[in-house]
């Protein structure tokens, strides 16, 4: 009765201190944004159970990814016996759950050899930190405190596993000298028991493991949530609350959508003056993101799962040129910044100032535009945080709050809204890349003598006025033409998708560009879009819907590889036969959109196919995406482009193979700097399949 009482206090006081915690995060939550609705509740399970419990995205990195997931099976298996301790010590119960016989004799067994993996593991996981410098560990936001937590949170997961197993060895030896029956399999603890005897102290010894044992978990279960191992308890819930759009789509800004409806169209803008009033009251106070309490609940969630790992950044090709964003950095500052706030949001409401902010006192303006909104962060997170939204939420507010841009990127804005392009050049210039070249039909001739083509080729601006790109885009209206396909261009009725103004933090320029485009097409009624440009596919293919723009959008690789498979093209390589073509993935084909067959199909009817070290889902950015293509790079040890030339050179191909206007232009440049152009070619996929077709 005694050890029942002592139990019940001690777990009181346990609940009492998590529960004082857990109000004071709520308090905090309140503080932040709306929105990030939560639905789809089956495909959300399947995603946890895929990703979390699973642990597939920890195995992108086979060999410490196994020791993690070992470590987290390990943990569930141990909790089941952890439950059970708690329910002997409240009710004075010996081993409650043997009732399940066999089964608890597995559960205890898998417990027993998983609390010995975990050990070692620690062990590993200890060492590495301590002794091996894993770069993935260093960082500025790495500070000593995080190395220390990390360890101090690793060491009471190691006390846990040492006192699992002395609880089980010592229970063996109590038991036996006491005549008991053994209740459950204890392997490892059997081997531990065969080589250490307590003697007439094992009952003594039994009882200290089980307390220590309890008592440690009750610390960590309170250590915990001031810790980085806060994710034990928040990864799978992080993971069941994942985004469940591509990661290329940018989510929309309804509020700006009002505003650009109104804009443009005062008097249909709302279906009732009431509509249209309580529009006006929704605005928000600011757009985008200041400081914490601008951040949706869900960055804030992401902030506190995040587990400090450093995925992120080691695949982050700002990082990795020496630039000074750090995505993990941009989440722990979240936390940070609302651990620093949060207190004083609380107690003197929204309204509360301490005069510093998220932007510029956590997270410099060289960190926000040095990322070039690669998703590479994003797909490599094991628990599915986002960080793309945190530093696009930041740009917004920078761009549209402060006029605060880059120089560069705000003349692309003035082109974009005086010429339809990022470049100077008139619209009325859009149809020059086909003069003296090749027929391109227009959607208007099209619709003037009745007729109603089966695909849009949407051009893009680069597709239009770059001087590079623009073969492209002859090579790919020839490949059209030869194959008889039905399509026609919108000419100088097309404008820019918004793309780049949306990725640099210019929402409302991207909606303005988004309605008029799909004005356009809807006018057309346009049901297939084909596009060279991956940007352009991701944008009209993930982001027109939400402003009523709904098109199947295929980009040209796909629809290459499908006119292959029904049997209307045939490809044997011709001219390219026997070179090594490596392909750069392009993120918005690839990470963004999950296409990286199509082209691989293409390419390896042309010539032999070699791969980079990083490919497919893992492939560096050519560092041109998220408006880089018009800024200068921020500080670093290297431009991006020239790390991802390095490694297609490293293949020893001897045609660079794109998929993307802004690829190309960066791999061109790629192989100027190394002085290879001489050497080695970069082409368009469209361009190589005109070569081999000798169009
Ligand atoms: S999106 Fe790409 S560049 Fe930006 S932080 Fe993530 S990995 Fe780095
Ligand atoms: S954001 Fe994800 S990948 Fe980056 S450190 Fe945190 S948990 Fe690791």
């Amino acid at each position: 009765m005694d050890k029942q009482i002592i139990f019940l206090v001690v777990l009181l006081l346990t609940l009492l201190a998590f529960a004082y915690t857990i109000r004071r995060y709520i308090g905090y939550f309140k503080h932040t944004r709306k929105g990030f609705p939560v639905k789809q509740l089956g495909r959300r399970f399947g995603i946890m159970m895929e990703v979390a419990i699973g642990q597939t995205k920890i195995f992108r990195r086979p060999v410490m990814g196994l020791l993690h997931a070992l470590v987290f099976w390990g943990f569930l298996v141990i909790l089941i016996g952890s439950i059970e301790m708690i329910v002997d010590g409240l009710f004075g119960t010996e081993r409650v759950l043997s009732f399940l016989g066999e089964f608890y004799s597995f559960i205890m067994a898998s417990g027993d050899i998983f609390a010995l993996i975990i050990a070692v593991a620690i062990l590993v996981f200890l060492f590495r930190r301590v002794f091996l410098h894993v770069k993935r560990f260093s960082g500025i936001e790495m500070k000593h405190i995080s190395h220390l937590d990390a360890n101090v949170a690793l060491t009471l997961i190691l006390l846990l596993m040492l006192s699992l197993l002395g609880m089980n060895t010592f229970y063996i030896q109590s038991a036996t000298r006491a005549g008991h029956e053994l209740v459950g399999l204890f392997p490892v603890s059997n081997l531990l028991s065969s080589w250490i005897d307590a003697g007439d102290y094992s009952e003594f010894w039994h009882q200290f493991n089980w307390w220590a044992h309890i008592g440690l978990i009750f610390v960590f279960a309170n250590y915990l949530p001031y810790s980085k191992h806060f994710h034990v308890f928040l990864s799978v819930p992080n993971v069941f609350l994942s985004r469940l759009e591509p990661l290329g789509k940018v989510d929309i800004m309804e509020s700006i959508t009002k505003e650009v409806k109104i804009m443009m169209d005062p008097d249909q803008a709302f279906a009732s003056p009431q509509e249209g009033a309580e529009a006006e009251a929704e605005v928000p106070e600011r757009f985008g993101i200041m400081d914490v309490e601008d951040v949706s609940w869900k960055n804030y969630f992401d902030s506190l799962a995040c587990t400090e790992c450093g995925r992120c950044t080691a695949v982050c090709p700002a990082n990795i040129t020496g630039k000074k964003l750090s995505p993990r950095k941009v989440v722990m500052d979240v936390r940070a910044r609302m651990k620093e706030k949060g207190p004083g949001l609380v107690k003197n409401g929204k309204e509360y100032s301490d005069n510093k902010a998220l932007l510029r006192d956590y997270i410099s303006e060289e960190e926000l535009w040095a990322c070039t909104l690669c998703n590479a962060c994003a797909q490599e997170c094991p628990i599915n945080i986002n960080h793309p939204s945190i530093i696009l939420g930041m740009r917004r507010y920078l761009v549209m709050e402060e006029s605060a841009a880059p120089g560069e990127l705000n003349a692309i804005f003035s082109n974009i809204e005086n010429n339809g392009a990022p470049w100077q050049f008139a619209q009325d210039d859009r149809m020059l890349w086909t003069e003296g070249k090749v027929e391109v039909p227009l959607m208007s001739d099209m619709l003037a003598k009745g007729e109603t083509p089966e695909y849009l080729l949407w051009v893009g601006s680069a597709g239009a006025f770059d001087d590079r790109y623009k073969q492209v885009s002859v090579a790919f209206t020839k490949v059209l033409n030869h194959l008889g396909v039905s399509y026609a261009v919108l000419g100088t009725e097309e404008s820019s998708s918004g793309d780049v103004a949306r990725r640099a933090g210019n929402e409302m320029l991207f909606q303005m560009q988004a309605m008029m485009n799909i004005e356009i097409l809807n006018g057309y009624e346009v049901k297939r879009i084909i596009t060279c440009d991956p940007h352009a596919f991701n944008t009209l293919k993930n982001e027109y819907p939400d402003l009523g723009g709904e098109y199947e959008v295929i980009h040209h690789t796909q629809f290459l590889r499908d006119q292959m498979s029904e049997g209307k093209l045939s490809l044997n390589g011709g001219s390219l036969a026997g070179k090594k073509i490596t392909f750069h993935d392009p993120c918005y084909l690839g990470r963004a959109n999950g296409e990286y067959r199509a082209p691989r199909v293409v390419l390896e009817a042309l010539g032999t196919s070699v791969e980079m070290k990083r490919n497919k889902s893992f492939a560096l950015c050519c560092g041109a995406g998220g408006g880089q293509m018009f800024k200068e790079a921020e500080k670093g040890e290297k431009e991006v482009f020239i790390e991802r030339t390095e490694e297609a050179l490293e293949t020893g191909a001897n045609i660079i193979a794109t998929a993307c206007p802004y690829c190309m232009v960066m791999m061109t440049d790629g192989l100027k700097y190394k002085n290879k152009e001489q050497e080695i070619s970069n082409y368009d996929i469209a361009e190589l399949v005109a070569l081999s077709l000798e169009l």
